[in-house]
C-alpha cells in the first residue's frame, strides 16, 4: 500500500522525535518510523513491576532553559515536560575511599564543597587554585573566542595554561563525562562551551515520569497534530527517484512516499546503509565514513554496564552518588572481591571503586511502587567475569557504602554497554554520537543538509552545542527550519 506524507522521519531518538513534533506542529503531514518497540533511542526507558526504568543512565543539563525548553515553547507546550532539579539541601555525593563528600560540580556545589572534595581526591591547595583559575578562564571566554580554539586539542590548550598533572587528570574525566572522548582528541573550543553550559547554566535535571517522559511528550504532540508514530517499523532503504529522496521502503516491504525524508539513524548509517548505492557523491560518502565517534567510543562502551536495582525500601537518601578511585589503592580487581570482605579488604576496595549512580526514585518517587527505591548504577563490566558474579560484586560494593542494602534488593536488571549499538543503529556502539573532537565541531560539525535533495540528518550527530540529549535536541532545532524551507508550504 502506498501512502503520502510531507515528511518521513526515520528513528524516534530525541533528535527525530523533536524534529517530527516541530514539523507536525507547523502543519506538515509527518510520520515517524522507529525500529525499536520504545521511543527515545539511547535515551529510552522501559516498564517493569510498576517501575519506569531508564535503559541507560541519564540526566539532563539545562532542561527547560535549554534546547528542550526552546522546542516546547515552539510547540506552545512549555509545560509538557516537567523537570526535577537539584535540591540544595540534598546534593549529589561523591565517595572517596568510603568517605562521603558533596560532588564537586560547580553547577551546584559551593566553593568550599568543591575544594573539600578536590582535597579528598588528593589535590593540594595550589592544585585547587589552579583548577578554579582554569575554570575562570573558560567561563570568561566569549563564544567567538571559544571558536578560535575549535581546532586545538583540549590537552594542548590546557598545557599552555598549566602543567599541573592533577588538573590534567580532572579535565580528562570532564571530557569523558561530557563527550565520551579523550582530552587529547576533544576540541578545546567545544570543551569551553560544554563546561560553561554545564557549570554556569545547567546543573543536573531529570524529567518527572522517567526519561521516556521526554520522547513520549513529543510523540503525543505529533499525534495531536495528526501525525503518526510507528514502533517496530524499521526502514530498509531510502527511495531515490530523479536525484531526490522521495520516500522509504520498510523492512516489511512497505513503500511510503514523502516530499522529504529526515534520518535520525546517524549520518554514517544513513549514508552507508540507507541511501542506495550511487545516489550520493563519492566524496560525501568518504566524508561520512571518515567521521568518528571518538577514539575511545568502543573502549568506553565495551567496559560499561548499567545495573538497575530495585530495593524494597528507601535506603539511599541522595539523588545521585558517585565514587572515584583514590590514588595509592591500586587497580580495582572486581573478580577478587569476597562476598564477606575483611576490614582490610573493605578499606582497599573502597579506595579502588569507581561508579556513577542515579537514584531516579529519589527524583520522582512515582516511578516506583510506594516505598521502593530504584538505583541505576553505571559501572565497569568485567569481561572475564560471569555477569552473575559481576552483579554480586557490585551489590557487595553498594552494601559497603550503604550497609544492609544488599539484603533488601528485590531484583537487578543489567544492560551491557554493547547494547548501545542496538539503541542507535550506528556501526559502532557509542555514548553521544559523532564525537565533539577536533575537526568535527563548530563550523566543521556535520550539516543537517546532504547533497541528496530531500534528505536531511537530525540528532546528536548534527547538533552544534550542548551535551548528549541536548545536543540531539539542538540538531532538531537546526534541522527543522531547513526542512521547512525545502518543503515550502
Ligand atoms: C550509557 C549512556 C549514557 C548517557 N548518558 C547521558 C546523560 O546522562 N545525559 C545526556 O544528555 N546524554 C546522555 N547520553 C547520550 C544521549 O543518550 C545521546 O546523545 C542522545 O540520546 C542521542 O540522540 P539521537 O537523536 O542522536 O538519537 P539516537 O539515540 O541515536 O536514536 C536513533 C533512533 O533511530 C532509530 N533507528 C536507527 N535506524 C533506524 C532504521 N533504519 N529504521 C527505523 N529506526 C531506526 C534507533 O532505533 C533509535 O531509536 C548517554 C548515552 C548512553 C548510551
Amino acid at each position: 500500500m502506498t501512502k503520502d506524507y510531507d515528511v518521513i522521519v526515520i528513528g524516534a531518538g530525541i533528535g527525530g522525535i523533536c524534529c517530527a513534533a516541530m514539523l507536525s506542529h507547523a502543519g506538515y503531514k509527518t510520520i515517524v518510523l522507529e525500529s525499536l518497540n520504545v521511543l527515545g533511542g539511547r535515551a529510552s526507558s522501559y516498564k517493569k513491576d510498576g517501575c519506569i526504568v531508564d535503559t541507560f543512565i541519564h540526566t539532563v543539563g539545562k532542561a527547560e532553559k535549554g534546547p528542550l525548553g526552546e522546542i516546547l515553547k515552539i510547540l506552545d507546550k512549555p509545560d509538557a515536560i516537567k523537570f526535577w532539579h537539584i535540591d540544595p539541601k540534598n546534593k549529589p555525593v561523591l565517595f572517596l575511599a568510603g568517605e562521603k563528600y558533596v560532588y564537586p560540580d560547580p553547577g551546584y556545589a559551593t566553593e568550599e564543597e568543591i575544594r573539600t572534595a578536590y582535597k579528598g581526591m588528593g589535590l593540594s591547595d595550589a592544585d585547587c587554585d589552579e583548577m578554579r583559575s582554569i575554570d575562570k578562564i573558560m567561563y570568561d571566554m566569549t563564544e567567538e573566542e571559544s571558536h578560535e580554539i575549535d581546532d586545538v586539542p583540549h590537552f594542548e590548550w590546557l598545557s599552555k595554561h598549566t602543567d599541573n598533572q592533577m588538573v590534567h587528570i580532572m579535565h580528562m574525566s570532564r571530557s569523558m563525562m561530557a563527550g565520551g572522548i579523550g582530552p587529547d582528541e576533544a576540541s578545546a573550543g567545544e570543551m569551553v562551551r560544554m563546561t560553561k553550559s554545564w557549570h554556569l547554566e545547567g546543573p543536573m535535571s531529570y524529567p518527572y515520569g522517567g526519561f521516556c517522559a521526554i520522547p513520549e511528550a513529543f510523540a503525543d504532540i505529533i499525534l495531536e497534530n495528526g501525525g503518526e508514530v510507528r514502533l517496530k517499523e524499521s526502514v530498509d532503504k531510502i527511495i531515490v527517484e530523479d536525484g531526490k529522496a522521495v520516500g522509504v521502503k520498510t523492512k516489511s516491504g512497505e513503500e511510503l512516499r514523502a516530499r522529504a525524508v529526515v534520518s535520525n539513524a546517524g549520518i554514517k548509517t544513513t549514508v552507508a546503509k540507507l541511501v542506495p548505492d550511487g545516489a550520493l557523491p563519492k566524496d560525501y560518502c568518504e566524508y561520512a565514513e571518515n567521521l568518528t565517534y571518538g577514539a575511545l567510543a568502543e573502549e568506553v562502551t565495551s567496559i560499561q554496564i548499567s545495573l538497575h536495582i530495585l530495593v524494597d525500601e528507601v535506603v539511599i537518601k541522595e539523588p545521585v552518588v558517585f565514587a572515584i578511585p583514590v590514588a595509592g589503592y591500586g587497580d580495582q580487581k572486581l573478580d577478587a572481591i569476597s562476598s564477606n570482605p575483611t576490614e582490610e579488604e573493605k578499606k582497599k576496595l573502597l579506595g579502588q571503586v569507581g561508579f556513577y549512580t542515579t537514584v531516579t526514585s529519589n527524583m520522582d518517587p512515582s516511578i516506583v511502587p510506594p516505598g521502593k527505591q530504584l538505583i541505576n548504577l553505571s559501572a565497569r563490566a568485567f569481561r572475564d567475569l560471569p555477569l552473575k558474579e559481576t552483579v554480586e560484586n557490585w551489590k557487595t560494593i553498594l552494601d559497603l557504602l550503604y550497609p544492609g542494602i544488599k539484603e533488601k534488593i528485590l531484583w537487578v536488571d543489567t544492560v551491557m554497554g554493547s547494547a548501545m549499538k542496538n539503541f542507535c543503529g550506528h556501526p559502532v556502539p557509542n555514548v553521544i554520537g559523532i564525537g565533539q573532537v577536533v575537526g568535527q565541531v563548530g563550523e566543521n560539525r556535520p550539516s543537517v543538509e546532504c547533497p541528496l535533495p530531500g534528505l536531511f540528518h537530525v540528532g546528536a550527530d548534527v547538533g552544534k552545542l550542548h551535551i548528549g540529549v541536548e545536543l540531539a535536541a539542538d540538531g532538531a532545532l537546526l534541522a527543522t527550519p531547513v526542512i521547512k524551507e525545502y518543503l515550502g508550504s
